[in-house]
């Protein structure tokens, strides 16, 4: 028989169009999927018994609430805890990926000192003979904590110094701390009782405080409503996604809301709309609507909505000090719905320095000369990554995972993920104080060491942290307050014995201090402060991400553009 040309054309179209119709091309494409998924150093989960275990995410200062699904002793997922008051079961991106991290291909496996590979007996010991050379700095991104004491301990042994890097809601509330002595980490926003809240650039819809705490308000009592119960005006140059669902934004040039909290407050007193509170701003309201280009009518406007929904609050996203006056003069300082001090009953000074990120005045790095004319800096995993500390000093850097481009040292491999047994202290801003403890639920890899076990390596007369989370779920006992929230809420004096309130914690309750009462906290301000311009952040790190992203956050955060980009560039400007 002859073959002709035509008859291989056509044989080859059947071909191909049987091909289709049939499984073949479909299960090889399965195939590849699964080979491709299926290398040898991709992580396998170990078979083996599942469970659900509650804790807490440790990796930014929040500490969500969360969910712990865990297979053969691995987390293998997370998820929110709706009952837990302090997220009220919402979570980041980050944390919902956070399982995926201690697989992550950067996470550090051993010691580096200048990119080569050493030993922990080797930067112990580098590490010990810097401190008896010179002064030393630990930074802390994560004040409070147990681990927080064991730095104090060794620096104030050996004559160095604490630091602590600041998150932007505790800058903000810096210049209430400069006008009353009462600390900044030891205030709050009283969000839950406020009706109107005036947000200068906060992005309270995107990352602002704990995940769940403002959104659930929001979500509950404003969103997609024409005549909301809470109110939020976005004061901020681009249309953000907070500013986009905010009830109103009101657009200024980048620098101009110190002179328009000067405007509202001028409008405020000058029209006595408040009682008066604070001092009047020598900036005229021509010269403020000259500033905000908004225009005298609109800002008078503006001044009299604010006040006709109280009780109301201004928040700041740095320590912009009109905006902190503003406060004063609406009378929203030391209020129900405004800035508070956290708890109604005194604890004493060991409990306070169990529930509250900082004790007492704590020292930002910016604000020290020290960290530049130290021997050694000693940066915990806490901190940021993209943290620099000012200074040529001999950096140690504790970290789980290695973000890149780090001018380090030493670069120590600490433990990632729910792999070590840290104290959750009260968040940024709350208005109560809370305390809870995430143990380790996942088994460390043997090269893994955190900052405060290697400074206990060096100098074993400190206390360990554990020994030091025990002490401080004894003194909360004793101080006889506050409730318990886990599968349901109990009171502190109902607990028979502080292996009670231990094992509660251990099981991933949450101790919770009693509402904060109006009233105790003043500030005394007898000039309008005086700012020239935009006012710089000390240290502006609006998020908190760890080094590396798990592939689910990844999706959810940056492939998706779903939250908003640091510089905002998201949003459009005005
Ligand atoms: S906000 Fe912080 S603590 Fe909460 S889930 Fe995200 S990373 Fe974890």
């Amino acid at each position: 028989m002859k073959l002709t040309r035509r008859d291989l054309l056509v044989w080859s179209a059947g071909a191909t169009a049987g091909l289709i119709v049939t499984p073949v091309p479909w299960k090889l494409l399965d195939d590849v999927s699964i080979w491709t998924q299926n290398w040898k150093w991709i992580p396998q989960p170990t078979r083996g018994p599942v469970e659900v275990k509650q804790s807490f995410c440790t990796l930014c200062p929040k500490g969500c609430g969360m969910r712990v699904r865990m297979a053969a002793g691995w987390p293998v997922g997370v998820s929110g805890v709706s009952s837990n008051p302090i997220n009220r079961g919402a979570l980041c991106p980050l944390g919902f990926g956070a399982h995926q991290l201690n697989w992550h291909p950067q996470r550090l496996r051993a010691v580096r000192h200048r990119a080569t590979t050493s030993s922990w007996g080797e930067a112990r010991a580098a590490f010990a003979k810097a401190s008896g050379e010179g002064p030393i700095v630990i930074v802390d991104g994560q004040p409070g904590r147990a681990a927080s004491s064991v730095f104090q301990a060794f620096v104030q042994k050996r004559g160095g110094s604490y630091r602590v890097v600041p998150g932007a809601e505790n800058q903000a509330l810096a210049p209430y701390e400069n006008w009353s002595g009462v600390p900044a980490s030891t205030l709050g926003y009283d969000l839950e009782n406020a009706q109107t809240m005036v947000s200068f650039g906060a992005p309270l819809l995107d990352g602002w405080v704990t995940p769940g705490r403002f959104t659930r308000l929001w979500a509950e009592r404003a969103a997609g409503m024409a005549e909301p119960q809470l109110r939020l005006i976005q004061v901020e140059s681009p249309l953000s996604r907070t500013a986009a669902r905010a009830w109103r934004w009101v657009p200024v040039p980048d620098g101009a809301e110190a002179a328009l909290a000067a405007g509202l407050a001028r409008v405020l007193l000058d029209e006595r709309l408040v009682p008066a509170h604070g001092p009047v701003p020598s900036l005229t309201l021509a010269d403020a609507a000259a500033q905000t280009g908004l225009g005298i009518n609109a800002i008078q406007d503006l001044a009299r909505t604010i006040v006709s929904r109280p009780p109301v609050v201004a928040i700041a996203n740095d320590q912009n000090p009109a905006i902190a006056a503003l406060n004063v003069v609406l009378g929203a300082v030391g209020v129900r719905g405004g800035i508070v001090t956290r708890s109604r009953h005194t604890l004493s000074a060991q409990s306070v320095q169990a529930v509250r990120a900082a004790p007492s005045h704590v020292s930002y790095v910016s604000t020290g000369a020290d960290i530049i004319s130290a021997r050694a800096v000693l940066i915990d995993s806490t901190v940021p990554w993209d943290f620099t500390p000012p200074t040529d000093a001999e950096v140690f850097h504790f970290a789980a995972w290695d973000g890149g481009s780090s001018k380090v040292d030493w670069l120590l491999p600490a433990p990632g993920f729910l792999e070590e047994l840290t104290d959750v202290p009260t968040a940024p801003a709350s208005a109560i104080d809370t305390y809870a403890v995430a143990p380790a639920l996942a088994k460390a890899p043997p090269e893994g060491q955190g900052a405060a076990q290697f400074l206990v390596g060096i100098d074993p007369h400190l206390i360990p942290a554990e020994k030091i989370i025990h002490t401080r779920c004894e003194g909360l006992f004793r101080e006889r307050v506050g409730t318990v929230h886990g599968q349901e809420a109990t009171p502190v004096t109902t607990l028979a014995s502080v292996q009670q309130l231990e094992e509660r914690l251990w099981e991933g309750a949450v101790w919770v201090n009693d509402p904060p009462r109006s009233g105790d906290f003043r500030c005394e301000l007898s000039e309008w402060p005086k700012t020239a311009g935009p006012v710089p952040p000390v240290n502006r790190l609006p998020t908190w991400l760890a080094p590396v992203l798990p592939p689910l956050a990844s999706k959810l955060y940056q492939e998706s553009g779903l939250r908003e980009s640091p510089e905002g560039e998201n949003g459009r400007k005005a």
